[in-house]
């Protein structure tokens, strides 16, 4: 597993573990060092491979950091896809990101689409460091014959995730905000930009069970979308999560902060067709997210910045 520190890691570490798998190994150390992954490899010789790691961030994060989140990606992927083929690695899942697509992909997004048109300035870099992995997943296949496939998800959130206030993803920056609202009684609640556009949802313990069917039954060399299947506009969402919390307020639309994509839906149709469905409604994955929040809100994760490379 590589970024077991990851919210998509960590589900994954706990899902290959309800399944029964044995001799999971994590990497403890910093991905963007090729000598420690190249002995992390060296000394475990894992046989399937998750590539869920490189840092990301929401709309601000990527907009105050760019360089710092492109080249993370770039270390990561390079270092362990190198490391990887080296150490004989069988099958690697090399996980990429919706953002990767052109801001004005047809919808729901097919992955022909990819590398179409220009991508949305708010995470260009990161989308950009994504969309290098996928082509170095199919290099490494057409000149060596590896087994390296991509994954695209759609945004993810769960137990685990990033709920700093600047830089997570929607999903946790409003579980957040809402809850802050609802303790503090006050009675209206923030949310950035227009609450128009739309984006499709994945529960990351979903997510994680997809990951183990990918890895299990699909080879193509193509990437394939992961999605959960639940698009909704921002209002919408900040809506079921005033609902989930039981936050009576109002909504605010700060519309000085930015949209990003207007939409950002992905056809998984190749999935299901291979019969794999997400087994938590998205309310469920809300809940079970948002009493982990309770659970765990005192303890505070770093925020980006302090992690940036070097
Ligand atoms: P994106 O899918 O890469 O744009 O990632 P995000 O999860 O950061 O943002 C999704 C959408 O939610 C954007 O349109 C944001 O403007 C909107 N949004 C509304 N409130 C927030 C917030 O508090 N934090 C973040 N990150 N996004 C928010």
């Amino acid at each position: 597993m590589a970024g077991a520190d990851t919210l998509i890691g960590g589900a994954l570490v706990r899902e290959l573990e309800r399944q029964g798998y044995a001799n999971i190994v994590s990497d403890g150390g910093d991905l963007t060092d090729a000598t420690q992954v190249d002995e992390f490899f060296t000394r475990h010789h894992p046989e399937y491979v998750f590539m869920a790691a490189g840092k990301s961030g929401g709309i601000s994060a990527n907009q105050k950091y760019p360089a710092d989140l492109m080249l993370d990606n770039l270390l990561v992927e390079t270092n362990v896809m190198r490391s990887a083929h080296r150490a004989g690695t069988k099958k690697m899942l090399y996980l990429a990101s919706s953002c990767s697509y052109p801001r004005h992909a047809s919808q729901p997004m097919r992955v022909d689409s990819l590398m179409t048109g220009v991508l949305e300035p708010t995470n260009e870099a990161y989308a950009v460091a994504k969309l290098a992995g996928v082509v170095l997943c199919k290099a490494f296949r057409e000149q060596y014959g590896a087994n390296f496939i991509a994954g695209i998800p759609a945004n993810a959130f769960g137990p685990g995730d990033d709920f700093t206030p600047e830089d997570s993803h929607v999903v946790a920056a409003l579980i957040r905000r809402i809850d802050d609202a609802k303790t503090s009684h006050t009675p209206a609640v923030e949310v950035w930009g227009t609450g128009a556009p739309r984006r499709e949802f994945i529960f990351a313990d979903d997510l994680a069970n997809a990951c183990v069917f990918v890895m299990n039954h699909y080879d193509g060399a193509e990437p394939i979308n992961i999605g959960g299947g639940e698009d909704l506009s921002i209002k919408e969402l900040a809506t079921i999560i005033k609902e989930v919390i039981g936050y009576n307020g109002e909504l605010r639309f700060d519309t000085s902060k930015p949209d990003g994509m207007p939409l950002k839906s992905l056809d998984s149709s190749v999935l299901r067709q291979m019969g794999w469905q997400p087994a938590n409604s998205f309310r469920d994955g809300l809940g079970i997210t948002y009493d982990w929040f309770l659970n765990n809100k005192t303890e505070r994760k770093p925020d980006l910045e302090l992690a940036h490379v070097r």
